[in-house]
């Protein structure tokens, strides 16, 4: 049932943006009550593959490194992990999936300490998610929906289980190309990555990790670390130290990716 005032159907969208060309698109939500008082909302979105044209100092500046941890949260790391965020004083981005009861105060956490809490998915299994594109929506929102009841916030930054540029949904062809499109034109965001810690594959050591992300970074542009808090995850959790001076001492700044970060997004593969 629809509840009174409720006006989602009735909100027209201007503008598009196409993933697969570099630029900078604007699109405007407009909505109309019944009264005929009308609201605007505008949401700026840019297409990148090359660095991010930021001035210093604002957001997706260049030097910039964003750290971010997926696939959490997990009891035996997300804690530690965010011990050692909080004694840095460094924010970084969290694309969580869904949690356990007994995880909700992690997400809270997550949230309290000034991070930022964006959607993996509610599930990670591929051959459900990209089924169809009704199915990846939807696991977008169940999760979207219950880190709203834990904590308040209504996170529209998400990530794609893979990334954008996966195969693993090839038994679906074409549903990436779709995907990109649908979640950016349903007032999302999503955010690949530029720099990879390999900690999910080749990794095998904390050196490992904290050698690929330091030979990632790039001064020239906003970067995007992908990096892992699943539980048993200790490659990362005794690289983050080391990996934070690398970057304080060679003149890089952290920051948590925002609503107005310029999406970092790779190239579609399907
Ligand atoms: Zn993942």
């Amino acid at each position: 049932m629809k509840k009174t005032g409720d006006l989602t159907d009735k909100i027209q969208i201007e503008g598009t943006v196409d993933t697969s060309k570099i630029g900078d698109y604007t699109i405007t939500y407009r909505v109309k009550d019944t009264k005929g008082n009308e609201a605007t909302k505008t949401r700026s979105i840019v297409v990148t593959n090359a660095p991010a044209q930021a001035k210093p100092g604002t957001d997706g500046a260049k030097g910039v490194i964003y750290l971010t941890f997926d696939d959490g949260p997990s009891a035996s790391i997300t804690p530690q992990i965010l011990d050692i965020l909080k004694k840095k004083n460094v924010q970084a981005t969290f694309f969580i999936l869904n949690y356990s009861d007994a995880n909700e105060y992690l997400v809270k956490r997550i949230v309290a300490e000034g991070h930022t809490i964006a959607i993996h998915g509610y599930s990670h299994d591929y051959s459900q998610i990209y089924q169809s594109e009704e199915a990846y929506m939807q696991n977008i929102t169940a999760l979207q929906e219950k880190i709203k009841k834990s904590t308040g916030c209504n996170t529209i930054i998400t990530r794609f289980p893979g990334g954008s540029s996966n195969t693993v949904s090839k038994f679906n062809p074409g549903i990436m190309t779709r995907l990109t499109k649908l979640v950016v034109d349903s007032g999302y965001k999503y955010f690949d990555w530029n720099v990879s810690s390999g900690d999910a594959g080749g990794a095998r050591t904390s050196e490992d990790v904290y050698n690929n992300v330091t030979k990632g970074l790039n001064k020239s542009r906003m970067n995007v670390v992908l990096m892992h808090d699943f539980s048993g995850n200790t490659k990362t959790l005794n690289a983050l130290e080391a990996i934070i001076d690398y970057g304080i001492e060679n003149g890089y700044t952290f920051s948590r990716i925002t609503e107005n970060t310029p999406m970092i997004t790779h190239g579609v593969n399907n």
